[in-house]
């Protein structure tokens, strides 16, 4: 079964040193402490490409610095938004970092890729406006204007296959590459459940009416912090009224031409194990 991309990080995010200032500044100047570079929000790896560039505090330059946590080690990681210069090592884009690194190392990138680039983007109060400040080691911001404190994001989107019989739905958004389908996904609004979420997503997107929505499984997504949430849906009927704004095409595929898809010889190419599309047809195709 290949790995799901961004999943099992193995850090322990140790919440007792980030609330308690002594001793996250005391982890900060810990000799072994071990800081992955983000430069731009790419994150620096060895110079082979093969794992993440842990530098020492003194090797970096400076910027925000958000604490991940304890290794197995019992190291303290941080990661830290500067320019690579002058390191060793290869920075490549979250998504080829998630290609290469196809274990629980990518779920570091995804922590540290989705919490620095949410500091770069809420410098200011949502609330009063004034300028805000890193707190609990990177794990919320405070405002000492009106005394808010606010939190990371984590944006839930619900990614589905409808099926019905022996049959599963995928479709195609524009852009894709030529003959590349996936399940079908979108936004959680603000006031409905996962699963009013599915089903309204599947009617807007395909016309179908669905029911018995069940979840499978999820995966954090750091472009910029979603949640993907997989969950397969029963459809009422297999016709289907595209929403053309939406998607270009969307077709019903069977068992056996889904895992054919999978394995990289079917008449259509489905998402690679990154995904978590590629493990919800697996998921399916296998008949679970
Ligand atoms: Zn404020």
């Amino acid at each position: 079964m290949p790995h799901m991309g961004y999943t099992g990080c193995p850090l322990d995010r140790a919440d007792h040193i980030r609330r308690d200032p002594d001793a996250l500044a005391l982890a900060r100047i810990h000799g072994q402490s071990r800081w992955l570079v983000l430069d731009n929000l790419k994150p620096l790896l060895t110079p082979a490409g093969d794992d993440l560039y842990w530098a020492r505090r003194e090797e970096t330059g400076e910027g925000p610095a958000v604490f991940l946590g304890l290794d197995r080690e019992g190291r303290p990681c941080f990661a830290i938004d500067c320019a690579a210069d002058g390191l060793p090592g290869r920075l490549v884009d979250a998504r080829a970092a998630g290609m290469r690194l196809g274990d629980g190392r990518a779920g570091i990138v995804a922590e540290a890729r989705s919490l620095l680039d949410w500091h770069r983007r809420h410098r200011f109060c949502a609330n009063c406006g004034a300028p805000t400040d890193m707190a609990k080691g990177g794990w919320s911001r405070h405002c000492n204007a009106c005394g808010a404190d606010h939190f990371p994001r984590v944006d839930p989107v619900v990614i589905m296959l409808a099926v019905r019989g022996d049959h599963a739905l995928v479709g195609r958004q524009h852009g894709f590459p030529a003959g590349f389908f996936s399940a079908l996904a979108g936004f959680v609004e603000p006031g409905e459940s996962l699963e009013e979420a599915v089903v309204r997503e599947l009617r807007e997107e395909a016309g179908l009416a669905c029911h018995s929505v069940r979840y499978v499984s999820s995966q954090p997504w750091p472009f910029p912090s979603s949640l993907m949430i997989g969950a397969i849906a029963e459809a009422e009927s297999h016709e289907l009224q595209i929403d053309g704004t939406e998607l270009e095409e969307a077709r019903w595929v069977s068992r056996p031409e889904c895992a054919q898809a999978l394995a990289g010889s079917g008449s259509w190419s489905a998402p690679p194990p990154l995904a978590i599309a590629h493990h919800l047809l697996r998921h399916w195709a296998e008949g679970r």
